[in-house]
């Protein structure tokens, strides 16, 4: 298959090409030129996880990966499980939040790092992966990077404004992996990495690749847990469930449109926002406007001006009446996230991260009868301080983040300009 940019729908490339690029060259957005319906051949039948990713991945790989080639990654990138509660007959909690750094970007990150060291063995290159993050994708882009031999990782993250644990999912590793913070906002560190992006003489000299939710290499394995629940779930009570998808960039969400129209068994795609609700407001008022982004609870979401709105502005040719057909957008406060959490603990013993809680009471706000499977994007024990203090209760850390106390730090700091960002890479 090949793949086409969202401002030129001519434009073609390959899986290797697009995943290296990571961005058009025209600055659109790669997407897969088709979605063919893969459940027809699959209804009917129980398969694990891992059948299910294979028959996902394996149109958007090929033929550039084998048969084998596309089993090994697979099975080198997907080696945790996706349990699914049942909180109610009509909420249940898809958890993809067991892998390496506990939350769902671990899914991107793995893959990612796996299907991008194969591409470049091939041809025989190196290359240096320059990502921002507020968070949950540096670590995750780490974990699944660490110690490959023909890549560089660089992640910028703003001083102070990461918590301590994840800070330390960033800056544990040392050798290929560099960790830099600078003075200033998320939305800073992502303006500095775009910055490097457009400067052509850096790039072709490192060879630069993104690891955020612009690549297209990060939305195909997120497709893998949306086939595999909903195929669950219509096996085992016959209804097409709604997906709820605690959403920031609109990566996530983007790659369950693309299982819908595969053919699997989606109803409405629910896109839940934190109080950054520029797309919950256009789909209100037909109005999309970009703003700033403000610091919230849930704040891998505090996105301001959501990357993947335009691959949906692309499928969908602007056609709001159309996205409405098959979306729908919540916002809720930073008061109705903790209001959730303590409510979802105390009715169901469920402790919910911030970013879940506000899918969970985005699933309520659309009060229909179709059964609703929400995204759980991150273990609580990420937020152990908030989530310890709205709920008034002690977590303990599981083994993946206690086992990164009193490592050794390795970390840089820069002024927050991109001549030294620059330097720095040089
Ligand atoms: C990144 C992230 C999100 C948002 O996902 P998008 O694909 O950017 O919409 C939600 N929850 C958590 C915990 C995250 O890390």
């Amino acid at each position: 298959m090949h793949f086409y940019s969202t401002r030129n729908t001519s434009y073609q490339c390959t899986i290797d090409e697009a995943l290296l690029q990571g961005i058009a060259p025209d600055g659109g957005l790669f997407l897969p030129a088709e979605f063919p319906n893969t459940y027809g051949s699959l209804r009917g039948a129980e398969y694990t996880f891992q059948q299910i990713a294979e028959n996902i991945l394996t149109p958007y790989l090929s033929p550039f990966f084998s048969t084998d080639e596309i089993a090994s990654i697979v099975e080198q990138s997907f080696c945790f499980d996706v349990p699914v509660m049942p909180l109610t007959n009509n909420l249940h909690i898809a958890e993809l939040f067991h892998g390496p750094t506990l939350a769902f970007k671990d899914f991107g990150g793995q893959f990612m790092a796996n299907v991008l060291t194969r591409i470049l063995a091939k041809r025989k290159q190196k290359a240096t992966i320059l990502v921002a993050t507020s968070g949950d994708t540096g670590g995750a882009v780490a974990q699944g990077f660490y110690e490959k031999e023909n890549v560089n990782v660089i992640i910028l993250y703003p001083k102070g404004k990461v918590s301590e644990l994840q800070e330390l999912q960033l800056t544990t590793f040392g050798k290929n992996i560099r960790a830099i913070c600078t003075d200033g906002t998320f939305d800073d560190c992502q303006r500095l990495v775009k910055q490097a992006f457009a400067d052509k003489e850096l790039c072709d000299k490192f060879s630069l690749s993104s690891a955020n939710s612009i690549n297209i290499g990060r939305l195909l394995p997120q497709m893998t847990y949306y086939a595999y629940v909903s195929h669950q779930f219509f096996m085992q009570s016959g209804k097409v469930p709604d997906v709820v998808v605690p959403s920031g960039n609109f990566g996530n969400i983007t790659a369950a449109l693309f299982v819908k129209k595969m053919g699997f068994p989606i109803g409405k795609l629910i896109a839940a926002t934190n109080s950054n609700d520029v797309v919950p407001a256009y789909f209100k008022t037909g109005q999309y406007i970009p703003a700033p982004s403000k610091q919230t609870l849930s704040n891998a979401m505090d996105v301001g001006a959501p990357s993947n709105m335009e691959r949906l502005f692309a499928l969908y040719n602007h056609d709001l009446q159309h996205l409405k057909m098959d979306f729908e957008g919540v916002a809720i406060t930073d008061e109705e996230t903790k209001h959730t959490m303590r409510n979802i603990y105390a009715k169901h013993h469920y402790i919910a991260d911030p970013h879940t809680a506000v899918a969970i009471c985005g699933a309520g706000v659309v009060n229909t009868d179709t059964p609703k499977i929400v995204m759980s994007t991150a273990h609580p024990a990420k937020f152990k301080n908030d989530v310890e203090q709205i709920l008034q209760i002690e977590l303990p850390l599981p083994p993946q983040l206690s086992n990164l106390l009193g490592k050794p730090v390795f970390k840089e700091e820069l002024p927050n300009n991109y001549n030294s960002l620059k330097a720095a890479i040089c």
